[in-house]
């Protein structure tokens, strides 16, 4: 469920204050492993501040730049995992795309061959 602000699981994991397996930071984004992965490969890249990106369906002018970087930051992140022969990258929004956690996340699914269409 949407939430109006209060810090996700997401910001907990930015700030350090539970674990995660970090496989790529910057200053604007942080990308690490799924903790339930859904194919061989299975990463999220976040930004590291909301800042009203809850779900991309709430994306304004000002948050372009960082949309492009996330998506860059995706590709990149993809083939330091090996992943040179294909992956794909979703971002679930709102109830009926299946979003549970309301801090922008852009998947990265990989190491295998995937099927289409997902359900
Ligand atoms: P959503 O359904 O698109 O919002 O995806 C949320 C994703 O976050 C799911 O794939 C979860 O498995 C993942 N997730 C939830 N909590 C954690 C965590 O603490 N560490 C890593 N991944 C998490």
């Amino acid at each position: 469920m949407e939430n109006s602000g209060e810090p996700t699981i997401f910001d907990k994991i930015v700030a350090k204050e539970i674990p995660a397996t970090v496989i790529y930071e910057d200053n604007l984004c942080l990308a690490f492993r799924d903790v339930a992965p859904q194919a061989k490969t299975h990463f999220l890249v976040i930004p590291k501040i909301r800042a009203g990106l809850t779900r991309l369906s709430n994306a304004e002018e000002e948050h372009k730049a960082l949309l492009g970087h996330l998506l860059f930051t995706a590709q990149r992140v993809a083939k330091d995992e090996g992943l040179g022969e294909g992956f794909r990258v979703v971002i679930n929004d709102g109830v009926q795309g299946c979003q549970s956690v309301y801090h922008l996340h852009l998947h990265v699914l990989g190491g295998q061959q995937l099927t289409w269409p997902p359900g």
